[in-house]
């Protein structure tokens, strides 16, 4: 069930502090008003709706992002790459 983000499009709100989110199922309308304190708000576009990149990491990638590979020479003996 995707996670939902919604913060008040103006004003405080001291029950949902201004911004809350909500599991809702994907088929029920935008919510547009705050269920707690009933004034309009606006959905967040949430991180956590962003779609995962699985792309495979290369070992070139990796080496770029900082990894230090070590290849197994044997029984606790490792080489740098
Ligand atoms: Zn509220």
């Amino acid at each position: 069930m995707p996670l939902y983000e919604y913060e008040l499009c103006e004003g405080d709100c001291k029950v949902c502090n201004g911004k809350f989110t909500l599991n809702r199922p994907i088929e029920r309308p935008t919510l547009t008003a705050c269920p707690l304190c009933r004034k309009p708000v606006r959905k967040i576009i949430s991180q956590v709706n962003t779609p995962r990149h699985s792309k495979p990491v290369s070992f070139s990638d990796a080496k770029k992002a900082g990894f230090t590979v070590l290849k197994r020479l044997g029984k606790g003996e490792y080489e740098r790459q």
